[in-house]
């Protein structure tokens, strides 16, 4: 099983300071893309140094190993908690060879053809560690380096067998390549940092680091950063088409970034305000469900002209019940992490807004706490179409076994999770909310219809077959 990561990475070029401080800074501005560990390379005069941590960045990153990643030069990535594997082995930038020199990768996304791309380069003679898709990509890239010595078309020339959702920040001497998937799956942007230039997979990394965002860097586009510059780009060789991850702007990017020139705040405004008008309900209360679902739950109050209110209160120092092994503990975390404020949905009809349900656990126990501090109505209302279908591209979203709404219907899932009434938002509102059309954006979690052939649906359909 490869690490399905969803991560977040940054790169910078500054010219006569040490680029450690900005990374960190960038990769504290992106940490709610990964919480289990985090890591840093650099180079000066030709050497690369590189630290790496289990934790929060802030965590890992004392002075003294900030001091120790000299240059002016350098990639970060924060890696996403997957269930159960907390190993240090896992965590980026991965440090490799371009012939004799040492280069470090790190990547967010996922490769749906890894493995086979895995054993072709075995069979060249190269010995594969752990870290799936980022290793598979590293040395896609030596051995097309081998080939023509030539760092950016070496990349131009590996990516498109590399079929996926990728955002990629390479490191070599004292340049910063930074590429994204032909379809632009994941998302990466371009733009200044006080002294320099920063790739990042949020804009909001590049205003932390004192800078602002210029601009996406393209589906299929490699940029060159050196000296402070951008110094050259080019493409990798593609369709043309777009794929842009909706699920960016339903939860993932932080509501103060912008991704594809489109605001994630407004988006899911928008998104309340449309569920308002689409799944109205008779109310005394719109709750969200904290932090995530907030402008959700603020254009919704709006759009309906029912009260808000902060009803469900979030412990901000416990992250992980999404990722915790087993259902029991994830449900007693859920109760840790979230408390109601006594008296205030007392007798009242509440509306709680979420951004999606992929388990449907959080919310089931939401929902009995929300109706054990009085409650007398709970009608949910979801800020994305229903998620029926796997990720392959980088996001946690686990086999459709595990995914509530696979099979059933808007009343079967309130059913599942006990509210009064689940509505969904509906796939022409998310696309209107996301102001982007349809046939740029990937919907696959939604519809189970992928931008590129996805070698596992095949098994499943095999599989079904024989099953029939
Ligand atoms: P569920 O309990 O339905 O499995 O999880 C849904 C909740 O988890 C939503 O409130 C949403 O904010 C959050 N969520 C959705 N996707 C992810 C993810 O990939 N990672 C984490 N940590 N939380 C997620
Ligand atoms: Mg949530």
């Amino acid at each position: 099983m490869p690490a399905r990561d969803h991560c977040g990475v940054v790169g910078v070029s500054l010219q006569g300071k040490g680029a450690a401080p900005y990374l960190f800074r960038g990769l504290r501005a992106l940490q709610h893309r990964g919480q289990e560990s985090s890591g840093i390379a650099t180079t000066s005069h030709g050497t690369l140094h590189h630290r790496k941590g289990l934790g929060l960045v802030h965590e890992i990153f004392s002075q003294e190993m900030l001091d120790a990643l000299r240059g002016s030069t350098g990639i970060g990535h924060v890696r996403y908690p997957t269930t159960g594997s907390t190993d240090l082995e896992n965590a980026q930038p991965i440090v490799f060879k371009l012939r004799d020199e040492d280069a470090a990768l790190a990547a967010n996304g996922d490769l749906v053809n890894y493995e086979r791309i895995r054993r072709r380069i075995q069979t060249q003679g190269v010995e594969l560690l752990g870290n799936a898709d980022t290793e598979t990509i590293a040395q896609a890239i030596a051995l097309e380096f081998n080939h023509t010595r030539d760092l950016d078309s070496a990349i131009r020339r590996a990516c498109p067998e590399l079929v996926g959702g990728y955002a990629v920040v390479l490191i070599a001497g004292n340049r910063i390549y930074a590429f994204r998937d032909p379809l632009g799956i994941r998302p990466l942007v371009y733009g200044t940092v006080d002294g320099g230039v920063a790739v990042a997979s949020e804009s909001v990394a590049l205003e932390l680091m004192g800078g602002k965002l210029i601009r996406d860097v393209l589906p299929g586009e490699v940029i060159v950063l050196e000296r402070g510059q951008l110094a050259r780009t080019s493409r990798i060789p593609s369709s043309g088409e777009r794929a842009h991850c909706m699920f960016e702007w339903v939860y993932f990017s932080r509501p103060d970034s912008i991704a594809e020139g489109v605001p994630i705040y407004d988006v899911r405004h928008r998104i309340g305000l449309r569920l308002a008008q689409e799944s109205p309900v008779e109310a005394d209360l719109v709750v969200p469900v904290p932090d995530s679902a907030r402008p959700q739950a603020l254009g919704f109050a709006e759009g309906s002209r029912i009260p808000y209110a902060e009803a469900l209160i979030k412990n901000r120092f416990v992250e992980r019940t999404f990722i915790l092994p087993d259902q029991k503990r994830r449900e007693s975390e859920v109760r840790v992490k979230l408390h109601p404020v006594p008296g205030l949905l007392k007798g009242k009809r509440v509306v709680l807004l979420d951004d999606s349900i992929v388990r449907g656990t959080t919310l089931r126990e939401i929902v009995q706490m929300v109706r054990g501090a009085g409650a007398t109505k709970v009608d949910v209302r979801i800020g994305c179409p229903p998620i029926r279908a796997p990720c392959y591209f980088g996001v946690d979203m686990k086999d459709r076994q595990q995914l509530v709404a696979t099979g059933r219907t808007e009343a079967e899932v309130a059913q599942a999770v006990g509210a009064d009434s689940v509505h969904y938002l509906s796939m022409p509102g998310l696309v209107q909310a996301i102001t982007l059309p349809a046939e740029n954006l990937c919907l696959g979690c939604l519809t189970g219809k992928y931008p590129v052939d996805v070698p596992e649906e095949h098994h499943r359909f095999q599989r079904s077959l024989e099953e029939f």
